[in-house]
Protein backbone atom coordinates (compact mmCIF):
# COMPACT_ATOMS: atom_id res chain seq x y z
CA UNK A 1 0.00 0.00 0.00
CA UNK A 2 1.36 3.22 -0.99
CA UNK A 3 1.12 4.70 2.72
CA UNK A 4 3.39 1.81 3.85
CA UNK A 5 5.71 2.01 1.43
CA UNK A 6 6.25 6.08 2.05
CA UNK A 7 7.44 4.88 5.81
CA UNK A 8 10.57 5.26 4.68
CA UNK A 9 10.43 8.46 3.15
CA UNK A 10 8.95 10.33 5.93
CA UNK A 11 10.97 8.83 8.48
CA UNK A 12 13.99 10.65 6.71
CA UNK A 13 12.27 14.13 7.10
CA UNK A 14 11.38 16.80 8.99
CA UNK A 15 8.17 18.36 7.39
CA UNK A 16 8.22 21.26 9.74
CA UNK A 17 11.59 22.22 8.56
CA UNK A 18 11.81 21.44 4.66
CA UNK A 19 8.93 22.15 2.21
CA UNK A 20 9.25 18.84 0.37
CA UNK A 21 5.74 17.16 0.76
CA UNK A 22 5.06 14.56 3.17
CA UNK A 23 2.61 12.29 1.14
CA UNK A 24 -0.50 13.26 -1.42
CA UNK A 25 -0.58 13.56 -5.60
CA UNK A 26 -2.94 12.22 -7.72
CA UNK A 27 -2.32 9.25 -9.65
CA UNK A 28 -2.46 8.62 -13.34
CA UNK A 29 -2.97 5.35 -14.00
CA UNK A 30 -3.41 5.03 -17.58
CA UNK A 31 -0.78 6.72 -18.27
CA UNK A 32 1.72 7.13 -14.98
CA UNK A 33 4.38 9.89 -14.77
CA UNK A 34 7.79 10.30 -14.61
CA UNK A 35 10.32 12.93 -12.93
CA UNK A 36 13.85 13.79 -13.19
CA UNK A 37 15.04 15.87 -10.24
CA UNK A 38 18.64 16.96 -10.20
CA UNK A 39 19.77 17.65 -6.85
CA UNK A 40 22.80 18.90 -6.25
CA UNK A 41 23.21 17.25 -2.10
CA UNK A 42 25.88 16.40 -0.62
CA UNK A 43 27.24 15.52 -4.37
CA UNK A 44 25.21 15.99 -7.70
CA UNK A 45 22.81 13.37 -8.54
CA UNK A 46 19.87 13.03 -10.75
CA UNK A 47 17.16 11.12 -9.16
CA UNK A 48 14.92 9.10 -11.40
CA UNK A 49 11.07 8.52 -10.45
CA UNK A 50 8.57 6.44 -12.21
CA UNK A 51 4.90 6.35 -11.11
CA UNK A 52 3.96 2.48 -10.02
CA UNK A 53 1.36 1.57 -8.39
CA UNK A 54 0.23 5.39 -6.29
CA UNK A 55 3.88 5.99 -5.71
CA UNK A 56 7.13 6.81 -7.22
CA UNK A 57 9.55 4.15 -7.62
CA UNK A 58 13.36 6.25 -7.24
CA UNK A 59 16.41 5.81 -8.24
CA UNK A 60 19.25 8.46 -7.77
CA UNK A 61 21.75 8.26 -10.66
CA UNK A 62 24.93 9.82 -10.10
CA UNK A 63 26.06 10.86 -13.68
CA UNK A 64 22.48 11.20 -14.78
CA UNK A 65 21.03 9.40 -17.90
CA UNK A 66 23.23 9.08 -21.56
CA UNK A 67 21.32 8.62 -24.56
CA UNK A 68 24.70 6.56 -26.07
CA UNK A 69 23.71 2.88 -25.57
CA UNK A 70 27.48 2.03 -24.19
CA UNK A 71 27.48 4.20 -21.16
CA UNK A 72 25.66 2.44 -18.62
CA UNK A 73 24.49 4.41 -15.20
CA UNK A 74 24.38 3.60 -11.97
CA UNK A 75 20.85 4.19 -10.49
CA UNK A 76 20.85 3.29 -6.49
CA UNK A 77 17.33 2.21 -5.82
CA UNK A 78 16.21 4.74 -2.99
CA UNK A 79 12.92 4.97 -0.95
CA UNK A 80 9.54 5.38 -2.63
CA UNK A 81 8.44 9.02 -2.65
CA UNK A 82 4.66 10.15 -2.92
CA UNK A 83 3.06 11.38 -6.20
CA UNK A 84 3.22 14.86 -5.23
CA UNK A 85 7.41 14.68 -4.45
CA UNK A 86 7.34 15.49 -9.12
CA UNK A 87 6.36 19.19 -8.46
CA UNK A 88 8.89 19.94 -5.90
CA UNK A 89 11.45 22.35 -6.70
CA UNK A 90 13.58 24.37 -4.13
CA UNK A 91 15.93 24.16 -1.27
CA UNK A 92 16.01 21.36 1.44
CA UNK A 93 17.48 23.25 4.58
CA UNK A 94 20.71 22.37 5.43
CA UNK A 95 20.59 19.81 8.25
CA UNK A 96 18.18 17.89 6.65
CA UNK A 97 18.27 15.05 4.87
CA UNK A 98 19.18 15.39 1.27
CA UNK A 99 20.45 19.48 2.04
CA UNK A 100 20.68 21.14 -1.55
CA UNK A 101 19.40 22.86 -4.45
CA UNK A 102 16.44 20.67 -6.69
CA UNK A 103 15.14 21.43 -9.62
CA UNK A 104 12.65 19.69 -12.52
CA UNK A 105 15.18 18.42 -14.90
CA UNK A 106 12.27 16.13 -16.94
CA UNK A 107 9.09 15.28 -16.40
CA UNK A 108 6.86 13.75 -18.89
CA UNK A 109 4.98 10.24 -19.23
CA UNK A 110 6.73 6.71 -19.62
CA UNK A 111 5.00 3.62 -20.64
CA UNK A 112 6.46 0.14 -19.59
CA UNK A 113 7.19 -2.07 -21.98
CA UNK A 114 6.90 -5.37 -20.31
CA UNK A 115 4.58 -6.03 -17.07
CA UNK A 116 6.20 -3.37 -14.87
CA UNK A 117 5.44 -5.06 -11.44
CA UNK A 118 6.96 -8.09 -12.55
CA UNK A 119 9.71 -5.52 -14.02
CA UNK A 120 10.35 -3.98 -10.88
CA UNK A 121 10.43 -6.99 -8.67
CA UNK A 122 12.92 -9.31 -10.96
CA UNK A 123 15.00 -6.09 -11.59
CA UNK A 124 14.70 -5.60 -15.06
CA UNK A 125 12.61 -3.06 -16.21
CA UNK A 126 11.91 -1.75 -20.12
CA UNK A 127 10.38 0.94 -21.04
CA UNK A 128 9.63 4.16 -22.95
CA UNK A 129 9.75 7.84 -21.78
CA UNK A 130 7.55 10.65 -23.22
CA UNK A 131 9.62 13.98 -21.73
CA UNK A 132 11.01 16.74 -23.16
CA UNK A 133 14.69 15.74 -22.66
CA UNK A 134 13.72 11.83 -21.98
CA UNK A 135 12.64 9.68 -25.12
CA UNK A 136 12.91 6.48 -26.33
CA UNK A 137 13.46 2.94 -24.79
CA UNK A 138 15.35 3.20 -21.81
CA UNK A 139 16.33 0.12 -19.33
CA UNK A 140 16.75 0.07 -15.44
CA UNK A 141 18.53 -3.58 -15.00
CA UNK A 142 19.33 -4.15 -11.29
CA UNK A 143 22.77 -5.90 -10.51
CA UNK A 144 24.28 -7.82 -8.02
CA UNK A 145 24.37 -5.68 -4.31
CA UNK A 146 27.66 -6.27 -2.50
CA UNK A 147 26.78 -5.18 0.91
CA UNK A 148 23.08 -3.24 1.96
CA UNK A 149 20.09 -4.35 0.86
CA UNK A 150 18.16 -1.13 1.34
CA UNK A 151 19.64 0.60 -1.73
CA UNK A 152 20.33 -2.08 -4.54
CA UNK A 153 22.06 -1.10 -7.47
CA UNK A 154 21.01 -1.03 -10.98
CA UNK A 155 21.95 0.37 -13.99
CA UNK A 156 20.14 2.77 -16.47
CA UNK A 157 20.68 2.05 -19.57
CA UNK A 158 19.44 3.79 -23.62
CA UNK A 159 18.37 0.74 -25.43
CA UNK A 160 18.56 1.53 -29.55
CA UNK A 161 16.29 2.88 -31.01
CA UNK A 162 16.15 6.20 -33.37
CA UNK A 163 16.65 8.68 -30.30
CA UNK A 164 20.37 6.87 -29.86
CA UNK A 165 23.62 9.49 -29.60
CA UNK A 166 27.23 8.53 -28.95
CA UNK A 167 27.99 10.03 -26.31
CA UNK A 168 31.49 11.55 -28.24
CA UNK A 169 28.20 13.63 -29.89
CA UNK A 170 25.62 14.41 -26.86
CA UNK A 171 25.72 14.71 -23.55
CA UNK A 172 21.53 15.36 -22.54
CA UNK A 173 23.31 16.09 -18.91
CA UNK A 174 25.92 18.44 -19.99
CA UNK A 175 23.61 19.95 -22.77
CA UNK A 176 20.14 20.78 -21.60
CA UNK A 177 21.33 21.59 -17.80
CA UNK A 178 18.14 23.70 -16.81
CA UNK A 179 14.85 23.17 -15.33
CA UNK A 180 11.79 22.05 -17.64
CA UNK A 181 9.57 24.39 -15.34
CA UNK A 182 10.04 27.56 -17.23
CA UNK A 183 9.34 25.60 -20.50
CA UNK A 184 6.67 24.75 -18.98
CA UNK A 185 4.98 27.92 -18.01
CA UNK A 186 6.17 29.23 -21.46
CA UNK A 187 3.66 26.53 -23.49
CA UNK A 188 0.99 26.67 -20.98
CA UNK A 189 0.86 31.06 -22.01
CA UNK A 190 1.42 30.68 -25.74
CA UNK A 191 -0.91 27.68 -25.65
CA UNK A 192 -3.19 29.70 -23.71
CA UNK A 193 -2.77 32.12 -26.44
CA UNK A 194 -3.26 29.59 -29.45
CA UNK A 195 -6.30 28.66 -27.59
CA UNK A 196 -8.12 31.52 -27.79
CA UNK A 197 -7.52 31.58 -31.29
CA UNK A 198 -8.68 28.42 -32.14
CA UNK A 199 -9.33 25.36 -30.16
CA UNK A 200 -6.00 23.86 -29.33
CA UNK A 201 -5.42 20.12 -30.31
CA UNK A 202 -6.13 18.57 -27.01
CA UNK A 203 -4.06 15.86 -26.84
CA UNK A 204 -0.88 18.20 -27.99
CA UNK A 205 -2.15 20.16 -25.08
CA UNK A 206 -2.22 17.06 -22.88
CA UNK A 207 0.53 15.70 -23.83
CA UNK A 208 2.88 19.09 -22.88
CA UNK A 209 1.29 19.45 -19.69
CA UNK A 210 1.94 15.60 -18.78
CA UNK A 211 1.39 16.28 -14.36
CA UNK A 212 -1.23 19.50 -14.75
CA UNK A 213 -3.54 17.64 -12.87
CA UNK A 214 -0.73 17.50 -9.66
CA UNK A 215 -0.82 20.50 -8.00
CA UNK A 216 1.14 22.96 -8.49
CA UNK A 217 4.62 23.43 -6.04
CA UNK A 218 4.82 25.87 -3.73
CA UNK A 219 8.06 26.57 -5.39
CA UNK A 220 7.68 25.90 -8.12
CA UNK A 221 8.44 29.62 -9.18
CA UNK A 222 11.89 29.06 -8.25
CA UNK A 223 13.46 28.59 -11.50
CA UNK A 224 11.92 31.14 -13.35
CA UNK A 225 12.35 33.61 -10.32
CA UNK A 226 15.57 32.57 -10.86
CA UNK A 227 16.21 33.39 -14.74
CA UNK A 228 14.46 36.39 -14.38
CA UNK A 229 16.73 37.54 -11.82
CA UNK A 230 19.59 36.44 -13.98
CA UNK A 231 18.04 38.67 -16.64
CA UNK A 232 17.53 41.80 -14.53
CA UNK A 233 20.98 41.14 -13.43
CA UNK A 234 22.45 41.56 -16.52
CA UNK A 235 20.12 44.37 -17.68
CA UNK A 236 21.44 46.46 -14.79
CA UNK A 237 24.66 46.18 -15.72
CA UNK A 238 25.86 49.86 -16.02
CA UNK A 239 22.06 51.37 -15.93
CA UNK A 240 20.71 53.09 -13.25
CA UNK A 241 17.82 54.44 -15.10
CA UNK A 242 15.65 51.29 -15.55
CA UNK A 243 12.43 51.89 -15.56
CA UNK A 244 8.76 50.36 -16.68
CA UNK A 245 7.83 51.61 -19.57
CA UNK A 246 5.22 54.94 -19.28
CA UNK A 247 4.27 55.10 -22.74
CA UNK A 248 1.91 52.44 -23.79
CA UNK A 249 2.77 50.65 -27.04
CA UNK A 250 6.66 50.31 -26.59
CA UNK A 251 7.63 47.01 -25.91
CA UNK A 252 10.16 46.41 -22.70
CA UNK A 253 11.46 48.86 -20.99
CA UNK A 254 13.68 51.90 -21.00
CA UNK A 255 17.20 50.96 -20.25
CA UNK A 256 20.68 52.31 -21.73
CA UNK A 257 22.68 50.29 -24.30
CA UNK A 258 24.94 48.04 -22.63
CA UNK A 259 28.52 48.69 -24.52
CA UNK A 260 28.97 44.71 -24.68
CA UNK A 261 26.55 42.22 -25.05
CA UNK A 262 26.85 38.18 -25.07
CA UNK A 263 24.50 36.51 -27.62
CA UNK A 264 22.37 33.29 -26.85
CA UNK A 265 23.51 30.38 -28.20
CA UNK A 266 21.73 27.26 -29.20
CA UNK A 267 21.25 23.94 -27.90
CA UNK A 268 21.73 20.90 -30.16
CA UNK A 269 18.76 18.45 -30.22
CA UNK A 270 17.10 15.38 -31.37
CA UNK A 271 13.75 16.75 -31.76
CA UNK A 272 11.95 19.79 -30.53
CA UNK A 273 10.75 19.79 -27.17
CA UNK A 274 7.01 20.25 -26.68
CA UNK A 275 4.37 20.80 -28.64
CA UNK A 276 6.00 22.38 -32.45
CA UNK A 277 3.56 24.91 -32.55
CA UNK A 278 5.28 26.84 -29.74
CA UNK A 279 8.13 26.99 -32.01
CA UNK A 280 9.39 29.40 -34.55
CA UNK A 281 11.62 27.64 -37.50
CA UNK A 282 14.15 29.42 -39.42
CA UNK A 283 17.15 28.46 -41.33
CA UNK A 284 20.67 27.17 -39.66
CA UNK A 285 22.71 29.85 -41.48
CA UNK A 286 26.07 28.22 -42.58
CA UNK A 287 28.41 31.61 -41.65
CA UNK A 288 29.31 33.72 -38.56
CA UNK A 289 27.33 34.82 -36.54
CA UNK A 290 27.54 38.64 -35.87
CA UNK A 291 26.12 41.25 -33.27
CA UNK A 292 25.71 44.90 -34.27
CA UNK A 293 26.14 47.54 -31.40
CA UNK A 294 24.50 50.60 -32.90
CA UNK A 295 24.57 54.06 -30.82
CA UNK A 296 23.18 56.70 -33.20
CA UNK A 297 25.77 56.94 -36.21
CA UNK A 298 28.00 55.42 -34.60
CA UNK A 299 27.94 51.34 -35.45
CA UNK A 300 30.04 48.03 -34.21
CA UNK A 301 30.17 44.59 -35.11
CA UNK A 302 30.60 42.11 -32.72
CA UNK A 303 31.48 38.31 -33.24
CA UNK A 304 29.72 35.76 -30.79
CA UNK A 305 32.93 36.17 -28.42
CA UNK A 306 32.73 39.92 -28.32
CA UNK A 307 35.57 40.45 -30.59
CA UNK A 308 35.70 44.10 -32.89
CA UNK A 309 35.04 43.27 -36.29
CA UNK A 310 33.63 46.59 -37.56
CA UNK A 311 37.07 46.90 -39.31
CA UNK A 312 36.46 43.70 -41.32
CA UNK A 313 33.07 44.60 -41.89
CA UNK A 314 33.26 48.22 -42.91
CA UNK A 315 30.36 48.10 -46.16
CA UNK A 316 28.47 46.33 -43.41
CA UNK A 317 28.96 49.15 -40.37
CA UNK A 318 27.70 51.85 -43.48
CA UNK A 319 24.50 49.60 -44.53
CA UNK A 320 23.44 49.24 -40.76
CA UNK A 321 24.12 53.89 -40.72
CA UNK A 322 21.55 53.92 -43.04
CA UNK A 323 18.36 52.54 -40.64
CA UNK A 324 18.64 55.56 -38.84
CA UNK A 325 18.41 54.09 -35.45
CA UNK A 326 18.68 55.44 -32.41
CA UNK A 327 20.33 52.51 -31.11
CA UNK A 328 20.07 48.93 -30.17
CA UNK A 329 21.52 46.12 -30.58
CA UNK A 330 20.93 43.45 -33.41
CA UNK A 331 21.66 39.61 -33.44
CA UNK A 332 22.37 37.79 -36.76
CA UNK A 333 24.53 35.97 -38.98
CA UNK A 334 26.36 36.91 -41.95
CA UNK A 335 26.61 35.11 -44.97
CA UNK A 336 27.65 34.98 -48.67
CA UNK A 337 24.74 33.47 -50.63
CA UNK A 338 25.81 30.99 -53.67
CA UNK A 339 24.26 30.68 -56.85
CA UNK A 340 21.78 28.39 -55.66
CA UNK A 341 21.11 30.69 -53.19
CA UNK A 342 22.49 28.75 -50.12
CA UNK A 343 23.97 30.36 -47.66
CA UNK A 344 27.75 29.32 -47.96
CA UNK A 345 30.74 29.31 -45.51
CA UNK A 346 33.48 28.71 -47.94
CA UNK A 347 32.32 31.46 -50.14
CA UNK A 348 32.42 33.47 -46.81
CA UNK A 349 35.65 32.63 -46.18
CA UNK A 350 37.02 33.47 -49.55
CA UNK A 351 35.28 36.58 -49.12
CA UNK A 352 37.35 37.33 -46.01
CA UNK A 353 40.16 35.88 -48.06
CA UNK A 354 40.12 38.08 -50.83
CA UNK A 355 39.02 41.18 -48.51
CA UNK A 356 36.09 41.48 -50.84
CA UNK A 357 33.22 41.39 -48.47
CA UNK A 358 31.07 43.56 -50.12
CA UNK A 359 29.08 40.48 -51.50
CA UNK A 360 28.37 39.70 -47.42
CA UNK A 361 24.93 39.34 -46.87
CA UNK A 362 23.41 40.35 -42.79
CA UNK A 363 20.88 37.74 -41.58
CA UNK A 364 19.04 39.41 -38.80
CA UNK A 365 16.41 37.12 -36.41
CA UNK A 366 16.69 38.82 -32.84
CA UNK A 367 16.49 42.80 -31.61
CA UNK A 368 18.17 42.57 -27.72
CA UNK A 369 17.69 46.06 -27.44
CA UNK A 370 16.19 48.72 -30.01
CA UNK A 371 15.43 52.40 -29.80
CA UNK A 372 16.22 52.91 -25.86
CA UNK A 373 14.53 49.96 -24.80
CA UNK A 374 15.77 46.35 -23.37
CA UNK A 375 13.59 43.85 -25.30
CA UNK A 376 14.98 41.34 -23.53
CA UNK A 377 12.73 39.91 -21.08
CA UNK A 378 9.95 40.37 -23.97
CA UNK A 379 8.93 37.33 -26.05
CA UNK A 380 10.66 36.81 -28.94
CA UNK A 381 7.74 36.83 -31.28
CA UNK A 382 7.45 40.59 -30.07
CA UNK A 383 10.90 41.20 -30.26
CA UNK A 384 10.65 39.77 -34.09
CA UNK A 385 8.06 42.03 -34.55
CA UNK A 386 10.29 44.97 -33.86
CA UNK A 387 12.99 44.26 -35.92
CA UNK A 388 10.56 43.32 -38.66
CA UNK A 389 9.50 47.24 -38.37
CA UNK A 390 13.39 48.17 -39.49
CA UNK A 391 12.27 46.29 -42.81
CA UNK A 392 9.38 47.85 -43.36
CA UNK A 393 10.16 50.72 -44.81
CA UNK A 394 12.30 48.95 -47.28
CA UNK A 395 16.37 48.16 -46.13
CA UNK A 396 19.38 47.87 -48.04
CA UNK A 397 19.94 44.69 -50.07
CA UNK A 398 22.59 43.99 -47.67
CA UNK A 399 20.68 43.18 -44.72
CA UNK A 400 17.75 40.42 -44.89
CA UNK A 401 15.21 39.47 -42.27
CA UNK A 402 15.51 36.21 -41.15
CA UNK A 403 12.28 34.62 -42.30
CA UNK A 404 10.87 31.57 -39.93
CA UNK A 405 8.78 28.61 -41.35
CA UNK A 406 5.82 27.06 -40.79
CA UNK A 407 5.87 23.45 -40.99
CA UNK A 408 6.34 20.28 -39.31
CA UNK A 409 9.99 20.45 -37.94
CA UNK A 410 11.04 17.64 -39.32
CA UNK A 411 9.77 18.97 -42.76
CA UNK A 412 11.90 21.60 -42.87
CA UNK A 413 14.77 19.82 -41.59
CA UNK A 414 14.41 17.26 -44.44
CA UNK A 415 14.10 19.90 -47.07
CA UNK A 416 16.69 21.96 -45.72
CA UNK A 417 18.97 19.25 -45.50
CA UNK A 418 18.05 18.66 -49.15
CA UNK A 419 18.84 22.33 -49.99
CA UNK A 420 22.52 21.85 -49.08
CA UNK A 421 21.72 23.62 -45.65
CA UNK A 422 22.83 22.87 -42.81
CA UNK A 423 19.97 22.55 -40.45
CA UNK A 424 17.27 24.30 -38.82
CA UNK A 425 17.17 26.48 -35.43
CA UNK A 426 14.02 25.76 -33.55
CA UNK A 427 13.06 29.16 -31.38
CA UNK A 428 10.64 28.70 -28.37
CA UNK A 429 8.02 31.89 -29.76
CA UNK A 430 7.51 32.81 -25.85
CA UNK A 431 10.82 32.81 -24.86
CA UNK A 432 12.99 35.77 -23.65
CA UNK A 433 16.27 36.47 -25.04
CA UNK A 434 19.30 35.45 -22.30
CA UNK A 435 22.76 35.63 -22.92
CA UNK A 436 24.01 32.36 -22.53
CA UNK A 437 23.16 28.60 -24.01
CA UNK A 438 19.70 28.07 -23.47
CA UNK A 439 17.15 24.96 -24.02
CA UNK A 440 14.72 27.76 -25.36
CA UNK A 441 16.59 27.73 -28.84
CA UNK A 442 17.24 24.78 -30.27
CA UNK A 443 19.88 23.26 -33.15
CA UNK A 444 17.92 20.85 -35.84
CA UNK A 445 21.21 19.30 -37.76
CA UNK A 446 20.86 17.42 -40.68
CA UNK A 447 22.33 13.87 -39.59
CA UNK A 448 23.14 11.05 -41.88
CA UNK A 449 20.58 9.33 -40.97
CA UNK A 450 17.78 10.04 -43.19
CA UNK A 451 14.78 9.91 -40.87
CA UNK A 452 14.32 12.46 -38.60
CA UNK A 453 13.43 12.31 -35.16
CA UNK A 454 10.84 14.16 -33.18
CA UNK A 455 10.09 14.45 -30.06
CA UNK A 456 7.56 12.05 -28.36
CA UNK A 457 4.26 13.78 -28.14
CA UNK A 458 3.87 15.88 -31.28
CA UNK A 459 1.52 15.86 -34.44
CA UNK A 460 -0.92 12.15 -34.07
CA UNK A 461 -1.21 12.29 -37.40
CA UNK A 462 2.65 10.62 -38.43
CA UNK A 463 4.61 13.38 -36.22
CA UNK A 464 6.02 10.92 -33.92
CA UNK A 465 8.15 8.32 -34.91
CA UNK A 466 8.27 5.26 -32.68
CA UNK A 467 10.65 3.65 -31.98
CA UNK A 468 11.48 -0.04 -33.56
MN1 LIG B 1 18.30 13.07 -4.34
Amino acid sequence: MPGDSLKTYRAKRNFEVTSEPAEGGESNEDQPVFVIQKHWASRLHYDLRLELDGTMKSWAVPKGPSYDPHDKRMAVQVEDHPIAYNQFEGEIPKGEYGAGKVIIWDEGTWTPLEDPRKGYRDGMLKFEMHGRKMLGKWALIRIKSRGSEKQPPWLLIKEKDAYTKPASEFSVVDELPDSVVPLRDAAKKSGAKAAAKKAAPKKAAKATEPTKSAKPAPSAKTAKSKSEAAGAAEASTGNTTRQRASTAGLPGQAAELPAALKPQLATLVEGVPGNPKDWLFEIKYDGYRLLARIEGKEVKLFTRNGHDWTHKLTHLAKVLQKLKLKSGWLDGEIVVVDDKGVPNFQLLQNAFDSSRTGSIVFYLFDAPFLNGRDLRQEPLETRRESLRGLFEAGAPDELRFSETFDARPQDLVASACRMGLEGVIGKLKSSPYVTRRADSWVKLKCSQRQEFVIGGYTDPKGGRVHAV
